[in-house]
């Protein structure tokens, strides 16, 4: 047996034991009341070793994104029903290109954002544009944001 699998197998038992869990957590929080300034060193060690710094959300953006020199950045992560790239952003599931521009520009665009590139699932910014006044209405009426006279159900995509 390796030391490895002599450990698996000791935890694996060591599971099953929960007076022995329970002496041991009792024996360590004694330890720690009587050494709090050594536990407290300890602990700060432990979370220096294991702390992982979290990604921010542009970080964890980017990170779904294959950009290449030239052509289209492809995102690779979930996509909506009508093909679009999509990503959770705070309590919103929002168009991955829009959020793209967010970053990129900072600032939401105005209105509709369409592909220069034609390709849905390309979020580089400068295969983006921004839709003029006219393009947005028929955006909009397509959505359904504009009831038209056939009395049509606004559509569940909101972007
Ligand atoms: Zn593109």
């Amino acid at each position: 047996m390796t030391g490895k699998e002599a450990h698996a197998s000791y935890m694996r038992e060591y599971r099953l034991r929960p007076e022995a869990q329970r002496k041991h957590r009792e024996e360590a929080s004694r330890w720690q009341r009587e050494h709090p300034d050594q536990a407290k060193a300890r602990n700060a060690r432990y979370r220096a070793r294991h702390r992982t710094p979290r990604p921010t959300p542009e970080q964890r953006f980017w990170a779904k994104v294959a950009r290449n020199e030239e052509g289209c950045w492809t995102w690779t992560a979930s996509l909506s029903t009508s093909g679009y790239g999509q990503i959770r952003w705070g309590e919103k599931t929002l168009r991955a290109h829009r959020v793209a521009w967010f970053l990129t520009f900072g600032r939401w665009p105005d209105g509709s954002l369409l592909h220069a590139c034609d390709n849905p699932i390309c979020v580089r910014p400068d295969h983006l544009r921004e839709g003029t006044q006219r393009e947005n209405l028929l955006d909009a009426s397509r959505k359904g944001r504009i009831r038209n006279q056939h009395g049509l159900a606004p559509s569940k995509e909101y972007w």
